[in-house]
């Protein structure tokens, strides 16, 4: 008695499963399964970005040291050089986690509606990073922002940014992606007129050309011989979301399907 009333219902489950299922691929809809296969694994890094104290307590940790640097490097160093601080926009200044919980209601993945949620310039500042880059401002540094936005994203992104309350949020300090993703040219830009103090950003390829395109273990032998710049000139901002990090798990090519890009990521996984 006890055992049919038990197997009851996982029969008609699984009868309602193969009967829903056959007529989602008969009516040319997605099943129940492959919906959330498109953007399920991005939730719960979507929630920590959103929810997390522990988010937010790291931002401030990244801001507070790149204060302790910048404070540090002018008492110990001379400069003939105006001093500058490059921060990177997506993930290190700006919030736009926003997008990506649309895109979790949307199904749908970058870059659906990422010109919509950039031409809106409603994205809100990171913990800590207005307060920095306003102090860094008053002690006489400049401010790069070096984004890999398309340049005809630079109106929006200012209005953005001057909403949000930044300093120097003028087209001239954006330098954004023109022909190339590497951020290098557009450092070594910065570096002829400035003495560069900090680096700031998400992805490691905001600090250094080294990790461009690099596989994971790759990305690990350059962080291991970098070691002593993180928390020194490079600052790094937490993003689970998405990144290079992810990229390297795809060999960089986002073009292959969901079902290959869920089996990557699981065979990255390392357990016991
Ligand atoms: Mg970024």
């Amino acid at each position: 008695m006890q055992r049919r009333s038990f197997l009851r219902p996982v029969v008609l489950l699984s009868l309602s499963l193969i009967v829903g299922g056959w007529s989602a691929w008969w009516s040319g809809n997605p099943s129940p399964v492959q919906d959330r296969s498109k953007t399920e694994h991005t939730v719960l890094a979507i929630v920590w970005y959103q929810a997390a104290g522990e988010f937010r307590a790291l931002c401030y940790q990244a801001y507070n040291l790149a204060r302790l640097r910048l404070d540090n490097h002018f008492l110990k160093n001379k400069s003939a050089k105006k001093r500058a601080v490059i921060v990177d926009i997506d993930e290190t200044v700006l919030d736009n986690s926003p997008h990506a919980a649309r895109l979790i209601k949307e199904n749908a993945s970058y870059p659906v509606l990422w010109n919509k949620w950039v031409d809106a310039a409603q994205a809100a500042a990171i913990p800590g990073a207005v307060e920095f880059l306003t102090y860094a401002v008053s002690k006489g540094a400049d401010v790069f922002y070096i984004s890999n936005r398309r340049v005809d994203q630079v109106d929006a992104t200012v209005k953005n940014l001057a909403a949000a309350g930044f300093p120097q949020a003028t087209a001239t300090q954006m330098l954004f992606k023109d022909k190339e993703s590497g951020k290098e040219s557009r450092r070594q830009k910065v570096a002829q007129t400035h003495d560069i103090v900090l680096l700031m950003g998400d992805n490691l390829n905001d600090f250094s050309h080294v990790f461009e395109a690099k596989n994971v273990s790759d990305r690990f032998a350059e962080v291991d011989r970098l070691r002593e710049e993180f928390g020194n000139k490079y600052i790094v901002l937490p993003n689970p979301i998405y990144g290079d990090w992810e990229g390297a798990l795809y060999g960089y090519n986002y073009r292959i399907s969901d079902e290959e890009k869920d089996a990557k990521r699981k065979g990255a996984l390392k357990g016991f």
